[in-house]
C-alpha cells in the first residue's frame, strides 16, 4: 500500500490536536527516523493519532465512514460534491460535499473482482455472480420462477493438447511413472518443456473470445436444424440464454463453463415450445463444438500475411473433452446431475478468479518483460507469458495485442459474460444492496439517537447513496468533469449537478489502520439490535466511550 510508505511525521513531534489526520508528506528529514521505526513503533504511533482523534470526538465518525467499506483492500478517494434539486419545485433534495466527510473524501470500493487484489471486493463480486446464475437457473431477482423448467444444461469447453502434461488419471499413475498429490505443482506442466506447444498455447488462449463467438453462432443453427427450423425463423419460437465464465486450467488453457438455457419466444417470460428438449440442446451444444473452428486471424492489409491460406493444423477448435450435463432442481438426490445451487456456486468461484491463482501467473499487465524476474511466478508461466510477450512484437499476431495480454497467458475476453435475456444485472444488484444498506443505516441512526453529538452529526453526513461506499459517484461520469444530468425519479424529475476528482487510491495511513482495528474488532451479530444502554454498559469498562470501534483504540493505547 503505497499510503502506508508515506509515514507522517514521526510520533515525537507536537502533532497537532485538532482532527485533521496527517496528509501524506513527502519529507526528506523524516528518513532517518523512518528507518529506525519498527514495524510496532509504527502502529504505537498511528494508534496515538488515533487516540487524539477519538479524544476530540473524530474517531467514531471516522470509522463509521471507513466501516462503510467493508475492509475493501484499496478503496478510491475522491474529491468534489453533489446536489440534487427537484426540477419542478426548484427544492435541494440533497447536497454532499467531500470537505464535510469525516475523512474530507469520498471514499469508494475498489470493485476489483480477483481475490488476490481485494479480498472483500471479490467475496462480493463472488455473491454477485452467485445470484446472477442462480436467478437464470431457478428464477428471483426479477426472473420468473418458470424458468426452472426451461431446458438448460451445464457444459464445459476446454481447449485441445499442445503437449503432454503431468496429470493425475484416476487409479494409475502419471506418464511420468509418478503418483501426483493434489497439491503437486508439477500438475499441468508440460513433461518436456523443449517439446511443448507454446505458441499454439498462447494463440489458442488468444483466440479463444472468438471461438466462443463462432461457437454460440453455431449453437443456434443445431438447434435450428433440430427443430426443422432455419435460423432465420427460430427466433420466432425459441430464444437461447447463456451465462459463461472462463476459467484457467493448471496447464494455463483457457476453458469455458457455460449454463445455456432455452426459453420461448420472448425471453425467460415465454414458454419454450415444446420440441426444445435438455435432450436436444446437448446434443447441440456437442454438434456445436465440435463444428467450431476459427482460421488465425491476421491483420487486414498486413500483405504477406494475407496471402497464405493457414495448414488445417494451425486452425484453432475446441478439445475433444467436452462436458454437458443437465442441471436439476435441488432437491433431487442420488448419483444426481448437477443441482442448480452447484452450478452458481461453480461458476461464481471462478468468476474472480484470474490466470495467477491456477497457474501461479501475475495479476497485473507487465510493463517489460524483465518486471517477471521480481515474481514467484512457476517455470510453465514463465515461459507461457515469455512466448506471449514475443510473439506480441510480431507484425502478424500485432491485433492480439499479446504484450498487454501477456500477464493473462494471452486471453484477452471477458472472464463473465451473461446474454441479455440470461436474468438479472449486476447493476441492478448493487442498487439493491445500496436501498437495504441506506436502510440499514436509517435504522442505525435511529437507534444512535441517545449518542454524542458528534456520533449524530457523522450518520447525517455519511448517510446517502454514495458514502456507503458501494457505488460509483455518478455513474457514466468520469472523474475531473462538471456533470449535470435529469433523471426522471418516479413522477419528479431530478437534477444532478456534480464534480468529482480522483485523489487516490488506497487509505492514509491513519485510516489505513483504523479499518485494521475494525476488521478485528467483534462485530455485533446482526440481528442483535445495539440499545443504547448496552453500548454505554460495553463501552463504560474501558472509558467515556460508547463505540466498539473507540474502545479498541483505548485497549490498544493501555496495552
Ligand atoms: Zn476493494
Ligand atoms: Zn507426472
Amino acid at each position: 500500500m503505497p499510503a502506508q510508505l508515506q509515514l507522517p511525521c514521526p510520533a515525537t513531534t507536537s502533532a497537532s490536536t485538532n482532527a485533521t489526520f496527517a496528509t501524506p508528506a513527502h519529507s526528506g528529514t523524516a528518513d532517518a527516523s523512518a528507518n529506525r521505526n519498527s514495524a510496532l513503533e509504527r502502529r504505537a504511533r498511528l494508534t496515538a493519532r488515533l487516540a487524539k482523534l477519538a479524544a476530540a470526538g473524530h474517531l467514531a465518525p471516522l470509522a463509521r465512514q471507513v466501516g462503510s467499506l467493508g475492509g475493501c483492500a484499496r478503496p478510491i478517494r475522491m474529491t468534489g460534491h453533489r446536489t440534487r434539486l427537484d426540477t419542478a419545485t426548484g427544492q435541494i433534495l440533497d447536497h454532499l460535499d467531500t470537505r464535510h466527510l469525516p475523512a474530507g473524501e469520498l471514499l469508494l470500493r475498489c470493485g476489483n473482482r480477483r481475490a488476490t487484489r481485494c479480498p472483500s471486493c471479490s467475496t462480493v463480486y463472488r455473491y454477485d455472480t452467485y445470484q446472477l446464475i442462480a436467478a437464470g437457473l431457478r428464477g428471483g431477482k426479477t426472473v420468473p420462477a418458470t424458468v426452472s423448467t426451461h431446458p438448460r444444461v451445464f457444459a464445459t469447453l476446454t481447449a485441445p493438447g499442445f503437449g503432454p502434461v503431468h496429470n493425475q488419471p484416476g487409479a494409475s499413475p502419471c506418464i511420468c511413472g509418478t503418483r501426483h498429490g493434489d497439491g503437486d505443482p508439477l500438475l499441468g506442466t508440460p513433461l518436456n518443456p523443449q517439446r511443448y506447444d507454446y505458441t499454439g498455447a498462447v494463440l489458442w488462449n488468444a483466440h479463444a473470445p472468438a471461438l466462443w463467438a463462432r461457437f454460440t453462432t453455431h449453437l443456434r443453427r443445431e438447434i435450428a436444424h433440430a427443430a426443422g427450423l432455419t435460423q432465420r425463423t427460430l427466433r420466432h419460437h425459441a430464444t437461447l440464454s447463456y451465462a459463461k465464465v472462463a476459467e484457467y486450467q493448471k496447464r494455463g488453457q483457457i476453458h469455458f463453463h457455460t449454463v445455456i438455457r432455452i426459453d420461448g419466444p420472448t425471453g425467460p417470460t415465454s414458454t419454450p415450445p415444446a420440441w426444445a428438449t435438455a435432450q436436444l440442446l446437448d446434443h447441440a451444444v456437442r454438434a456445436a463444438a465440435k463444428r467450431t473452428r476459427v482460421q488465425p486471424q491476421h491483420r487486414s492489409g498486413a500483405g504477406e500475411s494475407e496471402r497464405v491460406q493457414p495448414p488445417e493444423s494451425s486452425v484453432f477448435r475446441f478439445g475433444r473433452q467436452i462436458d454437458v450435463r443437465a442441471i436439476r432442481g435441488t432437491d433431487l438426490t442420488g448419483d444426481a446431475p448437477v443441482t442448480d445451487r452447484h452450478v452458481a456456486a461453480y461458476i461464481a468461484k471462478y468468476a474472480t478468479k484470474g490466470a495467477e491463482t491456477t497457474t501461479g501467473s501475475l495479476d497485473r499487465r507487465l510493463r517489460f518483460l524483465a518486471e517477471i524476474a521480481q515474481h514467484d511466478l512457476t517455470d510453465h508461466a514463465r515461459h507461457m507469458i515469455r512466448t506471449a510477450w514475443h510473439l506480441g512484437a510480431k507484425l502478424q499476431h500485432a491485433h492480439l495485442r499479446l504484450r498487454q495480454w501477456a500477464h493473462l497467458l494471452g486471453f484477452r475476453g471477458h472472464f463473465s459474460t451473461r446474454t441479455r435475456h440470461y436474468s438479472t444485472t449486476l447493476t441492478h444488484l448493487r442498487a439493491e444492496r445500496t436501498t437495504w444498506r441506506t436502510r440499514q443505516d436509517d435504522a442505525q441512526e435511529r437507534a444512535d439517537e441517545g449518542r454524542s453529538p458528534a456520533d449524530r452529526h457523522s450518520g447525517r453526513a455519511g448517510r446517502s447513496d454514495l458514502t456507503t461506499g458501494h457505488t460509483d459517484p455518478d455513474a457514466g461520469h468520469r472523474s475531473g468533469q462538471r456533470a449535470t444530468s435529469g433523471r426522471r425519479d418516479g413522477t419528479h424529475t431530478t437534477l444532478v449537478i456534480s464534480h468529482w476528482q480522483y485523489t487516490g487510491s488506497g487509505l492514509l495511513p491513519e485510516l489505513a489502520h483504523l479499518a485494521n482495528l475494525l476488521a478485528a474488532a467483534p462485530k455485533p451479530r446482526p440481528e442483535q439490535q445495539t440499545s443504547p444502554r448496552r453500548a454505554r454498559r460495553a463501552g463504560g469498562r474501558v472509558g467515556h466511550s460508547t463505540d466498539p470501534l473507540t474502545a479498541a483504540v483505548q485497549t490498544e493505547v493501555m496495552a
